[in-house]
Parts: structure tokens; C-alpha cells; sequence
């Protein structure tokens, strides 16, 4: 079973403005300071709930210096969490505030929801639907932009076994068992979209356990899609993905969790490092970027 959306994978530039946005503006935590596991002279962030609970959580790699990417077809182009009710008016007075470039509110679906563009151009949604009492909730959705819409709701809809639940305009809504949506939009035409600073990398579903996971592992396969090997993400199992509109979908396992190599109450202090290089630390610690969380 796929019971939500698990993580959000994007590329951010500077480290200490991704940090300070993420974690001071909009209130997240960062839960794990790593490394890139393919590149580990690059940061791997991840900012989420108290307990980085699967569906909360929000990674980047910074890059130092990189060009920001141009959002279109083929990629997930808006991220959202929830927020409480009425609680828009003082998130756009917080960001005007902050210097922080805010839309709205507006209404999608019959929900109101404002727009923030964090400091490499990624728009972040904030729902006013949440049930919590403040900050952040849950993601409430993301927005893939797609040049042919009916490819990927077969992926959604038909592989994944997503609901649809709502259409709107150019826009269908997809909905898991559980919670969080996937909204689809048709964008004929568009411009695909180019990595880069402010643009997604992937978006993660998540799953109880490996043999859930290696369920679908086959049942990928078996649909003629290219499915990667499992791999070891030391927080979360992955397997990868590509729609057939270009998104590349990962399938995350919810354990072990970010407890598995550091207590609840000093997630996020350390740099932790996966075992494969953990001998490499001296070296790896000097040529990462000095931050302050
Ligand atoms: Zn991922």
C-alpha cells in the first residue's frame, strides 16, 4: 500500500539561506545534517516535524553557487504543506515582514492557500486546512505540470492506486488512502523544466515496510517502467522511478526513521555520516560549508 506522500527532494544553492528559511521562517526542524550519499562533499538536508514523521518531511542538496533550474513540464513545481485555519493572514504579514515574496490568499479546490518563494525561487503552498494548533502540519499536496495529463494519472491512478477526487480546470486531484494529494496539472505546450536551484528532484510515496515495498518493485516492473534496485538511504529504504511525463517517483519505506543513528532530541545537531564514510569525516568536514543552525 502507498499511504501518502513520504518526502519532497529539491536543490537549493546557499546553505545557510536554505537553513535559515526553512527552519526560522517557516518553523520546520531539521531532523538529519548528512551528506549527499552519491556526492558527500554536498550537504543532504532534512527539515520536518518534531519527529521527522514520514509526510512532513522536506530534503535539498545545496549547492554552493549553483544556477537556479526553470520550473516546467516534467517536474513537480509546487510544494504545500498544511497551516491552521485562518492562520493565512499572519503568514503573509510574517512574510512581508521577512522580505519574503508572498501571492494571495487564493483558492484552489475550495481551499485557500497562500504562495511563498523561498530563496532559490521553489514556491512553497500553504493550506489553510490543518487541524494542528500551529507552524506546519502534514504536505497537503504537490503540483506536478505535465505536457500530457492522462499519461501520468495512469501512474497515479492506475499503477499507484490513487483516488481521484477532484478536477478543476487544467488541474485532477489525486488522493492517497491515508492523506496528502497529487495534483496533476496539463500545461500543453509548456516548457519542460530544467534542474537546478529552486526545482524539485523528486517526490518520495511512502510504504510500511520492505515487503510492501518489493511488492511494488514488481509491480513496477511488470507495468514496463524502469524501476531502480533497493537502495539504503539509512533513514528510509528507496526504490526510483520515472513517470512517463519525466518526474522521477521514489517509493521510501517509513523505518527505520531519523532515531535510527541519533536520539529524538538531538535530530538534526550532528553531522551524521553512513557508515561507507564515516572514515572519510575529517576530510568531508572540511570541505563542507561552515553553517549555523
Ligand atoms: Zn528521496
Amino acid at each position: 500500500m502507498i499511504t501518502g506522500l513520504h518526502h519532497v527532494t529539491a536543490i537549493a544553492s546557499d546553505p545557510q539561506k536554505n537553513l535559515d528559511f526553512y527552519t526560522k521562517f517557516l518553523g520546520l526542524r531539521l531532523v538529519k545534517k548528512t551528506v549527499n550519499f552519491d556526492d558527500p562533499g554536498t550537504y543532504h538536508f532534512y527539515f520536518g516535524d518534531e519527529a521527522g514523521s514520514p509526510g512532513t518531511i522536506l530534503t535539498f542538496f545545496p549547492w554552493p553557487g549553483s544556477f537556479r533550474g526553470r520550473k516546467g513540464n516534467g517536474q513537480t513545481v509546487r510544494t504545500a504543506y498544511t497551516v491552521p485555519k485562518n492562520s493565512l493572514g499572519e503568514w503573509v504579514d510574517k512574510a512581508r515582514k521577512a522580505g519574503v515574496a508572498v501571492e494571495g490568499p487564493q483558492v484552489r479546490l475550495n481551499e485557500e492557500f497562500v504562495t511563498l518563494t523561498d530563496p532559490d525561487g521553489m514556491l512553497i503552498e500553504l493550506f489553510a486546512t490543518g487541524e494542528h494548533e500551529k507552524g506546519l502540519g502534514k504536505f497537503h499536496s504537490v503540483t506536478l505540470a505535465e505536457t500530457n495529463l492522462d499519461l501520468t494519472a495512469g501512474v497515479v491512478g492506475g499503477l499507484l492506486g490513487w483516488n481521484k477526487v477532484a478536477e478543476e480546470g487544467n488541474r485532477v486531484r489525486y488522493a492517497s488512502s491515508l492523506e496528502g494529494f497529487v495534483d496533476i496539472e496539463a500545461v500543453p505546450g509548456g516548457l519542460r523544466g530544467t534542474s537546478g536551484a529552486g526545482t524539485v528532484h523528486h517526490i518520495a510515496f511512502r510504504t510500511p515496510d520492505d515487503a510492501a515495498q518489493a511488492e511494488w518493485r514488481r509491480k513496477i516492473e511488470h507495468a514496463g517502467l524502469h524501476v531502480s534496485p533497493v537502495m539504503d538511504r539509512n533513514y528510509f529504504h528507496s526504490i526510483y522511478f520515472r513517470e512517463p511525463g519525466g518526474v522521477l517517483f521514489e517509493i521510501a519505506t517509513d523505518p527505520p526513521g531519523f532515531t535510527v543513528d541519533e536520539p529524538l532530541a538531538e535530530l538534526g545537531q550532528n553531522l551524521k555520516l553512513p557508515a561507507q564514510y564515516e572514515s572519510m569525516r575529517g576530510r568531508i568536514e572540511s570541505v563542507l560549508p561552515k553553517v549555523t543552525v
